[in-house]
């Protein structure tokens, strides 16, 4: 079997980890710190702040920037549900608008209509490692005094008109396994703005600043050094690993027929988190059965979009976004990790030549 996706774990990592482990100092430490100062310059900014997840980076990142009960979040739909579940921890109300046919990302054009008098804050999804459109994210921002939160868990490195994301707005991001890089479990914050640095620190760490005087709440969200060396070890195959994604992507869209594959546009550094096709006319499901028949891993990210869970339909929404529920039906993830050998891609793109040509 050919798998969706699958970490790449070397002697780095295990003799880090293993350094970690005899020197007795295990939860945060010194590596964390190493981790940070790594990773602010990798996406250009002054500050990283390390986390215990993509979901509590999401969720420091609103309460640092003061978000709460009356505010809205604009996003998007079409993604992993921590995006908009860390908009309801903080009780702020998610504010869901439709996605881009050909990106899969939030519609700028569709932003606008949605603000209104509650709104606080933007959060484009970076998603499957594809930048979301910032100039005009970053002008609507601008012009509506909105702070922006970009969900980067799914785009370590990615850039947009040369700029890497989680630069543009306070930046969250994910070291979860199937991630461009891992740390185990782990996330990242990134800004450039002193105060939200220094909050997000605080937050982390039971509302700290100094040893055991408590001034706010906060929350025990930290890394490990342990997770942290993991990470480091990572950070720097990150960009070889990126460049295996963006070649293999390149490989699949060369050879594959008669599916939509997908597009980079103008100015955009797609990192593949994820190389996702289209299976119109409801003959997805079909093609992933018998994928999996021929020993090929996909996968269905999302099949239902944020709005239509059930929780969320609990809680009133029901609403209807086309784009997000039609990409829902027809979006199909193939692999396209490092991991793979030529002889992986060659049969992968047999197998859903063939596949396709007969479903
Ligand atoms: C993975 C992911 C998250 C959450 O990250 P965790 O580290 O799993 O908590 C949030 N948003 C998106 C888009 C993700 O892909």
């Amino acid at each position: 079997m050919i798998p969706i996706a699958k970490p790449l774990i070397g002697e780095e990592e295990k003799r880090a980890v293993l350094e970690v482990l005899e020197s007795g100092m295990l939860a945060q430490g010194p590596r964390v710190q190493t981790f940070e100062e790594a990773f602010a310059p990798y996406c250009g900014v002054k500050y990283a702040i390390a986390t215990s997840s993509g979901t509590t980076a999401l969720h420091i990142t609103l309460l640092a920037h003061g978000i709460g009960p009356g505010d809205e979040v604009i996003t998007t739909p079409f993604t992993f549900i921590a995006s908009a579940n860390s908009i309801l921890y903080v009780g702020a109300r998610p504010i869901f608008v439709d996605i881009d046919y050909a990106t899969f990302n939030i519609r700028p054009d569709q932003i606008e209509a949605a603000i209104t008098p509650r709104t606080r804050a933007i959060m484009p999804v970076h998603l499957f490692g594809l930048p979301a459109d910032m100039q005009p994210i970053m002008e609507i921002a601008e012009r509506y005094g909105l702070i922006v939160i970009e969900d980067a868990c799914q785009a370590h490195g990615a850039e947009y008109n040369g700029k890497r994301v989680g630069s543009f707005g306070t930046g969250c991001f994910s070291f979860y396994p199937t991630k461009n890089i891992t740390s185990g479990e782990g996330g990242m914050i990134t800004t450039n703005d002193e105060y939200i640095a220094e909050k997000c620190r605080t937050i982390r760490q039971h509302g700290m600043r100094r040893r055991y005087y408590h001034d706010e709440l906060g929350f025990n969200f930290r890394m490990t050094d342990v997770h942290a060396a993991i990470g480091l070890s990572q950070l720097a195959k990150l960009e070889q690993f990126n460049a295996r994604r963006i070649a293999n992507a390149r490989y699949l869209s060369e050879h594959l027929k008669g599916v939509v594959t997908p597009i980079v546009p103008e100015g955009r550094r797609h990192v593949f988190h994820q190389y996702t096709i289209r299976i119109p006319d409801g003959r997805r499901d079909m093609v992933m059965e018998a994928l999996k028949e021929r020993g090929i891993g996909t996968a269905v990210f999302y099949p239902v979009p944020t709005h239509q869970q059930k929780f969320y339909r609990d809680l009133g929404y029901d609403q209807t976004l086309p784009e997000a529920e039609k990409a829902a039906q027809e979006v199909l993830s193939l692999p396209v990790h490092p991991g793979l050998s030529s002889t992986d891609l060659k049969m992968i793109v047999e197998a859903i030549n063939e596949v396709c040509a007969r479903v």
